[in-house]
């Protein structure tokens, strides 16, 4: 049998990437924060930037904490929001999920999406 008969983009299961960046400092309490997210998307790239990137960067609502790209699949976090608690840090992460899987820039989309995610993982 060759692959083209058994449907090869449907028999080998698509790698979801997820990639840490920027401080390192954070870096493994995020992995553990956001792996607990069974994300649809192909990569997902989160950025832990300090205060100085933070600030070099306009961001269409400075007052944020993150912030996403849709497209490129990339969700920044300023390091200061790494204060937060595990769950206030899950919370804006499926936010910003949110975002990212329905290409949606409407912030009651993200919080919906938000919502029905951890209504969900309350079932499991
Ligand atoms: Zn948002």
């Amino acid at each position: 049998m060759y692959p083209q008969d058994i449907g090869l983009s449907e028999s080998i299961p698509i790698q979801k990437r997820l990639i840490i960046e920027g401080n390192k400092a954070y870096s493994s309490r995020m992995q553990k924060i956001a792996e607990g997210f069974e994300h649809q998307l192909p990569s997902w790239t989160i950025i832990i930037l300090n205060d100085n990137q933070w600030k070099s960067w306009k961001k269409p609502n400075p007052s944020d904490s993150t912030f996403s790209i849709l497209g490129a699949n990339r969700t920044y976090v300023h390091e200061h929001y790494m204060r937060s608690s595990d769950d206030k840090i899950e919370r804006s992460l499926a936010h910003e999920l949110g975002h990212l899987t329905l290409k949606s820039n409407k912030e009651e989309d993200a919080n919906r999406w938000a919502d029905a995610y951890f209504k969900l993982k309350k079932k499991k």
